[in-house]
């Protein structure tokens, strides 16, 4: 076990480079909208990637216990991240957890009982997920369906920081940023390869948003490679989808379609109102 001084000393040593990392990977333009990026909106200020900070370390890149000194797993996530231009969680779904979970979105008190028991069943989903996954990294993923404003990206995002402070890896991805990512490698093919590679391969991948954008045979293709090696390996997955089964086999292909449906557990979201339009609500009235 090496001292705290040493683990510093050799931290410091990579906290430079680290840093000078962060000039290059894209940063959360301010000025886009985030209710077309991700499904949940708030009305927190969007700001730069740059200000993130690691909850467990506080961007220290090191976890002391005692005289002992770890290095971080945000470190390592974060040369991982930095290979994709838009991998990173948000810095308005970073304060996602389960706990969190607001159940007075789906009822009670509305009139449609569905609504919170779909809840229900999602969340405790999720919190089944995260459970799992810290004992056994091998199992099934998860896909949460229901229409935009519904909670799915709430949830996925949950369970990928709640995952990240247990210290697992997780790579959230946001699926039209990926499909534009891998279509701008095209040309390179080094780094597609890299890319893919390290989709395919991540312990738990998040995609979110796997809708219904403008899939090319070739986009089709490469996301087909990325869920299969992943049922293959039994890597878990957790997706979310405002797409029906019928709709996804329609824009992404029977044959992902039905890999998504072998290597997932699905539950459906579904609201009265969009969960956007009741937090502007909330906010309006106060
Ligand atoms: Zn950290």
């Amino acid at each position: 076990m090496r001292s705290v001084k040493d683990i510093l000393k050799s931290n410091v040593l990579a906290a430079k480079p680290l840093n000078a990392d962060l000039k290059f990977t894209p940063y959360i333009d301010p000025d886009y909208p985030i209710a077309d990026q991700n499904d949940e909106m708030t009305t927190e200020q969007i700001k730069p990637a740059e200000t993130l900070i690691c909850p467990i370390c506080q961007d220290r890149g090191i976890i002391i216990e005692g005289d002992v000194a770890y290095p971080c797993n945000c470190m390592r996530m974060r040369k991982i991240e930095n290979q994709f231009r838009h991998a990173r969680i948000s810095r308005v779904l970073k304060n996602c957890r389960l706990e969190k979970f607001r159940f007075d979105f789906y009822g009670p008190g509305k009139l449609d009982q569905t609504h919170s028991e779909g809840a229900t069943k999602a969340l405790n989903a999720a919190r089944s997920f995260v459970e799992e996954c810290q004992q056994n990294p091998h199992g099934l993923g998860i896909l949460f369906t229901g229409p935009v404003g519904s909670g799915k990206t709430y949830l996925a995002a949950s369970i990928a920081n709640e995952l990240i402070e247990a210290q697992l890896q997780v790579l959230f991805l946001v699926v039209p940023d990926l499909l534009d990512e891998l279509r701008a490698s095209y040309k390179s093919e080094v780094n597609e390869m890299d890319l893919l590679d390290t989709a395919r391969t991540i312990p738990i991948l998040i995609l979110d948003d796997l809708g219904a954008h403008n899939y090319t045979d070739w986009t089709r293709n490469r996301l087909y490679s990325i869920i299969n090696y992943r049922m293959n390996e039994l890597l878990p997955t957790v997706i979310t989808s405002n797409l029906s089964l019928d709709e996804m086999e329609d824009y992404i292909g029977v044959r992902t379609t039905s890999r998504i449906i072998q290597s997932s557990r699905i539950f459906r979201l579904t609201v009265e109102e969009d969960i956007r339009h009741q937090i502007y609500d909330e906010r309006e009235r106060k």
